[in-house]
């Protein structure tokens, strides 16, 4: 039977929209972590039933029954991107559940390296709803507002695991997303442009680079008819020229939201633009060399996810996104923890000769410029390439359609070269070429040093 038309499942949708969507505001930060601490020993004690987790927890002499809560979460040993490879596809999920039951998603191929995982069709609506939280902290309303939505719906990505498989297959009337347009955002922004115009949406939700392109052509007089009120961008860290762009041609409310393929919804900016953790449906911690970070300082996030009966996420050290945590308060009312700064991601970075590393929250920085600065989205797509502390390589693919419009090839060459200079040092050989394509499953950087050779002094 089709999940939405079975009375059990709606009611669990039903039930988990009305009391889950409200949890960091019904309950403060006492009650929470009870929550917290009652999710996590359930998650346990499910992952036990799952091969992978049940061989770690054996060798490392851990039972269920030693996890009371959140304070013991360190006695369990972390995951990586290689346990779930050994195990896959059968040892990566629950012995007690039907794998027809299951989807299997692939998460994105930013780094080169993908990953299998499974979700259920409960852990898709639940992320859904961590989303539609997050947009409603900001006054939209998923039942009566027009929500845009340009995810990326490559075959291969979490994105069509959960729309294309997961939810549309499954809804045979527009019952849940009758105001919803689901863009591609690997379609060209002249095209997504247009769709948008069409539907006049309230709120648009969707990758940096794509709203950075569509806020370009907006100001250009494309799409006149859009004016939603809020946007949400999501992917990268957004610079603040680039959201000032933003905000200037929507002339709307502009917030960040974070996530992973593996876990969905992590954080977002509430009104105060502060970064609040989905601590009922995620527990981070925050480590530098095996050890917490004290607050504000940077570290790298494993994630423990706290629902869903697909493959569990417990303890899962391969996120890899830097991101530091705060201890401040909030008087937004909502529960839970607080993030100071995201960093992203330290597998995709660049070195500088001095050891140290430069996060995509840098490149961001220097890319976003062609658009705010130079005005042009003829820069279609991009990939650096590390060949040694000394010699970085740049190639850029340019739009062909606009290759005679706007400031010349050459110049953003140039202002790219010079960004990368800035953030590396004078003394680093920058080769710029254009080539025709790149592969899009590829890594964004390639790195050809060796890591473990390196001698890290810090971030740039
Ligand atoms: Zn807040």
């Amino acid at each position: 039977m089709n999940s939405f038309s079975n009375p059990i499942f709606l009611l669990k949708i039903l039930k988990s929209y009305l009391v889950d969507i409200n949890r960091l505001r019904r309950l403060n930060d006492e009650k929470l972590r009870k929550y917290q601490d009652k999710r996590l020993r359930k998650m346990v004690k499910f992952a036990y039933t799952v091969p992978l987790y049940h061989d770690k927890y054996k060798k490392e002499g851990i039972h269920p029954e030693d996890i009371r809560g959140i304070m013991d979460i360190k006695k369990l040993p972390t995951i990586s991107k290689y346990d779930f490879k050994k195990y896959y596809p059968d040892g990566i999920i629950s012995s007690k559940i039907n794998k027809n039951k299951l989807i299997e998603v692939t998460t994105s191929g930013t780094t080169g390296k993908s990953l299998s995982i499974y979700v259920d069709m409960f852990d898709i609506v639940a992320g859904l709803f961590g989303y539609i939280r997050s947009i409603r902290e900001h006054g939209i309303d998923w039942r009566k507002d027009k929500l845009t939505i340009i995810a990326d719906f490559a075959p291969h990505t979490v994105e069509s695991g959960y729309i294309h498989k997961g939810l549309q297959p499954r809804l045979s009337s527009n019952l849940f997303f009758k105001n919803m347009q689901w863009l591609n955002t690997n379609d060209p922004p002249e095209k997504v442009i247009e769709e948008i115009n069409k539907f006049k949406p309230d709120f648009i939700g969707g990758y940096v680079g794509m709203l950075g392109h569509l806020a370009l052509l907006k100001e250009k007089g494309f799409g006149k008819d859009i004016s939603p009120r809020v946007i949400a961008t999501t992917g990268s860290p957004l610079s603040n020229s680039l959201k000032d762009l933003m905000m200037k041609s929507f002339n709307a409310e502009i917030f960040q939201s974070y996530g992973s393929t593996e876990s969905g919804s992590i954080a977002f900016q509430c009104k105060n633009g502060k970064y609040h953790v989905m601590s009922d449906l995620v527990h981070l911690e925050y480590l530098k060399n095996g050890k917490e970070v004290s607050s504000e300082e940077a570290g790298k996030i494993v994630l423990t996810k706290l629902y869903g009966i697909g493959t569990p996420i417990i303890r899962y050290d391969a996120i890899n996104d830097i991101v530091s945590p705060s201890v401040e308060k909030c008087n937004c009312g909502l529960s839970g923890g607080l993030i100071e700064k995201i960093y992203g991601r330290d597998d995709i970075s660049l070195y500088s000769p001095d050891g140290r590393i430069i996060l995509p929250a840098s490149f961001g920085e220097i890319f976003s410029r062609i658009l705010y600065e130079l005005k042009t989205n003829k820069l279609k797509d991009a990939i650096i390439i590390q060949h040694s502390l000394k010699k970085i390589e740049l190639q850029v693919v340019i739009d062909e359609k606009q290759r005679d419009i706007g400031p010349s090839v050459e110049k953003i060459f140039s202002v790219l070269r010079q960004g990368l200079q800035e953030k590396l040092g004078s003394n680093v050989e920058i080769i710029t070429k254009e080539v025709k394509k790149i592969d899009r499953q590829k890594a964004r950087i390639i790195q050809k040093l060796d890591r473990e050779k390196l001698k890290i002094t810090g971030y740039v």
